[in-house]
């Protein structure tokens, strides 16, 4: 793929970025002397920077997104068509693709029945928050309104999020936080917090724990990540949803499943919680939907919950009394049922299951030759190999090690993650999470990469 053409205006690009661009996530100091990379183009599973290197990406888009991969038509023509049609009004009346993306989302979500859209994973899971509090009011006269959220799990930037958020080192600075959130512990077995053989009931068990320390008629709601992203890539250990369903169920405590990453096929099923059996109260997804197509994402719940802002229509306060401008603007929900169209008709999701256990059975195999891989978590095309200095003590690798590993596969042309920095033990996952259609060659160029940056990086 010949870039040249932005290569020649390349200069201006990044004077204006330096000049006027905040950029997300970036430490200010060292960006105003690196060389940026600027991505131009992108094809199926690669993309293009502005001096012409080609990279294949095993981020979708850096952060999980872009499940249909790069260059996709046929999702451009949709959104084409819909915004000469109408672009624009706002979601309190109705809307083509709105309705009927509605329709055959809830067609992949059975106990599911209604979709809610907004602009981001955070606004989604905000929105679920709110009405967790407003049926605490309607229900259980404000008592049941605390929520309960896991240590390392994320759900979110803004600041009720971030109240949510079990990454400390995200949240530092940022307090005073929003009341009555509450954390419990996380379920990652390789960082085992009990000695125990049933991990995964123990550490739902933990969840009961505060539950009881808290007062079960104060927690209105839990909310999880099927497999934590961010976090450290972290898959539930046998049992432990069950128990938690067990936990929510005695206690009268809603579900809110956090799919941001997980949702729309990323882990093989359509939803990270379609594994385990998990009947959600609330479900929120984002990334995926429209694979970064368009801005989309929605809060789903269900009918259930929905007859619960119905049941007296002669209250005026009855019903969720919430906006989003963009939420459902058109061209999100056009963009949607195409990317969930292309999903199905090539069979995504059991290429995600295929190649999902290949990128597993690669990492496992490097553990064999790089001992400073600790741990291989994964579900589907979502990986991670947790690095570590010493196999005994499972002390965490050299933060800038981890980094030197991300930046040597780039300069190798693969484009891989790693966990968020700054917290000692959970900064040290390198994290996979390539389009749903990679191919056999892609997962075995990718972990090759890595195989040579482990070498290059810790030998
Ligand atoms: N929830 C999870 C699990 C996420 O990983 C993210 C973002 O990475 C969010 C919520 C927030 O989504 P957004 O950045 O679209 O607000």
């Amino acid at each position: 793929m010949n870039s040249s053409v932005y290569s020649n205006d390349i200069s201006e690009v990044v004077e204006a970025d330096r000049a006027h661009l905040w950029h997300h996530l970036i430490q200010h100091k060292p960006f105003e002397t690196s060389d940026p990379r600027v991505i131009v183009e992108g094809k199926g599973m690669r993309v293009w920077d502005a001096k012409g290197k080609e990279l294949l990406d095993a981020v979708s888009g850096g952060v999980w997104t872009v499940n249909v991969g790069y260059g996709r038509e046929s999702i451009a023509k949709a959104v084409y068509d819909q915004l000469i049609k109408v672009n624009y009004f706002a979601n309190s009346a109705g809307s083509i693709p709105g309705s009927i993306f509605a329709k055959r989302l809830i067609e992949k979500m059975p106990g599911m029945s209604r979709v809610y859209y907004t602009n981001s994973g955070s606004e989604a899971n905000e929105k679920a928050f709110k009405m967790i509090r407003q049926i605490a009011h309607k229900r259980y006269g404000g008592k049941k309104h605390k929520i309960l959220y896991r240590d390392r799990d994320y759900h979110g930037a803004t600041i009720a999020t971030m109240s949510a958020g079990g990454q400390d080192e995200r949240n530092a600075q940022y307090g005073p936080f929003v009341p009555g959130f509450v954390k419990v512990p996380h379920c990652l077995e390789y960082r085992k917090q009990w000695d125990v053989a049933n991990y995964g009931e123990r550490a739902a068990d933990a969840i009961e724990e505060v539950i009881l320390r808290e007062g079960p008629d104060t927690i209105g709601a839990l909310c999880l990540e099927p497999v934590t992203a961010g976090g450290g890539v972290i898959t539930p250990p046998e049992g432990y949803w069950e128990r938690v369903q067990e936990i929510c169920k005695k206690y009268e405590i809603l579900l809110h499943i956090d799919e941001v990453v997980c949702g729309v096929g990323r882990t093989g099923t359509w939803f990270g919680y379609q594994h385990y059996g998990i009947k959600p109260d609330f479900v929120t997804m984002a990334k995926g939907v429209a694979s970064g197509y368009a801005a989309i994402a929605c809060m789903v719940t269900t009918e259930a919950v929905f007859e619960m802002f119905k049941d007296d229509a002669s209250d005026p306060m009855n019903y969720f009394r919430d906006i989003s401008t963009f939420g459902g603007c058109t061209a999100g929900p056009a963009a949607a049922i195409e990317n969930m169209r292309i999903i199905e008709d090539e069979g995504l999701l059991e290429n995600t299951v295929k190649m999902g256990e290949r990128t597993m059975n690669n990492l496992r195999a490097l553990m064999d030759k790089h001992r400073v891989i600790g741990d291989v978590r994964g579900k589907g095309l979502f990986c991670g190999a947790e690095l570590v200095a010493d196999r005994a003590t499972k002390e965490p690798a050299d933060e800038k090690k981890v980094q030197a590993v991300v930046a040597e596969c780039a300069a190798q042309g693969v484009l891989i993650g790693a966990t968020n920095r700054s917290l000692p033990g959970f900064n040290n996952t390198l994290c996979l999470s390539p389009a749903l259609i990679a191919t056999a060659d892609d997962i075995d160029q990718i972990t090759g990469a890595i195989d040579k940056a482990l070498t290059k990086v810790f030998s």
